[in-house]
């Protein structure tokens, strides 16, 4: 694509990074902030303009200043050859599939994907000849045993949605090496701040920005980046589909990104905190958090990451419906709704035996997502523990 020159912030650290990347202060009267441009039609003076091709923004659904300023912060601390936006998370997986998978192709899927990327693959890739096999997310190396011929990507999610599995990705990367076969991940829980995938192996890495990047839970986004050998397919797809964010939504995305590192520490502290606390309370069998040394994976995630999420999960003694009625219904402060990344704490109670089919889930009790949001964390345990006892009381 054709962008205007990028200051080079080489040699500063990724909190530097993401505080100057993408913004042309100069280009904008010295304001600090790239506006918002809203626009369509983007017009040329003469013919030899329109022909000429070269000009960094031709029409509004290919780029503006806006968005180019959110991909190159995300480029920038993926370590990527580029980015290109899309108006949600999903939105962002499905234009990186569409990029390197055809018909007659297998991808591999962990089985621990979030449940709309597998909706995708089931519905949709599905009608278009692309086979989709899950696979163990604690597989490693043993992905060469699943590689078929037609294997043409691998799907990486790392901690897995809802049970927070940690993959190996360098061992998955190694393992399939020089076999033309693209890998993803899917790293909205670590950030690039604390998860580098195209270092450890990827070759794409997608983002829902409506949680981290955006931050507020008010808006929807998504991001796609590349190294170089994914790049041009990338961003084939993505133009040919018609793939485009808001410049509105572009503008909450930088505005939020911004901000990423500080949000980042402070869920990550608070997260721990819950998720030791929680360990510790009656009527809670487990708490799958990759940060705890109790956690299966905590080896691989010390090894592979440089910090944790706001998002993990907890595991009740099983109850009878009634019984998470009495404690979800009730929470004071956390809200029960799908999402997360705000500033708000969460809750929600989720079913992973029903979506499993690689490796069946055996847990029987219930499962609680948690997103630890920013309210004083004794208020937050308070809440919890009030809906314990209300939890155990119903238990009888
Ligand atoms: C929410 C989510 C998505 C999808 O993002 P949307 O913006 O909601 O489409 C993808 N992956 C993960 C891990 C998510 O949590």
């Amino acid at each position: 694509m054709n962008k205007p020159p990028e200051k080079s912030h080489d040699g500063h650290g990724l909190e530097t990074r993401l505080t100057h990347a993408g913004r042309w202060p100069e280009d904008q009267h010295g304001f600090v902030n790239t506006p918002v441009t809203r626009g369509s039609t983007v017009l040329f003076p003469t013919l030899a303009d329109l022909q000429a091709g070269g000009q960094p923004y031709r029409y509004g659904r290919t780029g503006n200043p806006t968005t180019h300023g959110v991909e190159t912060i995300v480029s920038d601390l993926e370590g990527a050859a580029g980015t290109v936006l899309a108006p949600s998370g999903l939105s962002a997986i499905s234009t990186a599939l569409w990029s390197c998978l055809n018909t007659g192709d297998e991808l591999l899927m962990t089985d621990s994907v979030y449940q709309p990327t597998r909706k995708f693959c089931d519905g949709v890739l599905a009608r278009f000849g692309i086979t989709t096999r899950y696979y163990d997310p604690r597989i490693g190396a043993g992905i060469a045993d699943l590689v078929a011929p037609n294997t043409r990507a691998i799907f990486t999610e790392s901690p897995g949605s809802l049970t927070f599995e940690i993959q190996d990705l360098p061992a998955i990367a190694d393992a399939v090496k020089d076999r033309g076969i693209t890998i993803l991940a899917d790293n909205s829980w670590a950030t690039p701040l604390y998860y580098r995938p195209l270092e450890l192996g990827a070759d794409v890495v997608v983002h829902a920005g409506t949680k981290m990047f955006i931050g507020h839970s008010d808006a929807m986004f998504g991001t796609i980046s590349a190294n170089e050998a994914a790049w041009p397919a990338l961003v084939e797809t993505h133009r040919l589909t018609g793939t485009c964010a808001s410049p509105d939504d572009a503008f909450l995305a930088a505005r939020g990104l911004r901000t990423l590192g500080v949000r980042m520490k402070e869920h990550q502290q608070r997260a721990l905190l819950l998720a030791e606390w929680l360990e510790k309370q009656e009527g809670v069998t487990r708490v799958m958090h990759p940060a705890l040394p109790a956690h299966p994976d905590h080896d691989i995630f010390m090894r592979d990451f440089s910090g944790a999420g706001s998002l993990f999960a907890f595991i009740l003694a099983p109850g009878p419906r009634e019984a998470l009625a009495a404690m979800v219904d009730d929470m004071e402060l956390f809200g029960m709704g799908f999402s997360w990344g705000g500033y708000e704490s969460l809750i929600l109670p989720t079913e992973p035996g029903r979506i499993r089919t690689a490796v069946p889930w055996t847990e029987t009790g219930p499962v609680m997502r948690v997103h630890t949001g920013f309210e004083d964390i004794d208020d937050l345990k308070a809440d919890l523990a009030a809906g314990l006892e209300r939890y155990r009381a119903a238990l009888g």
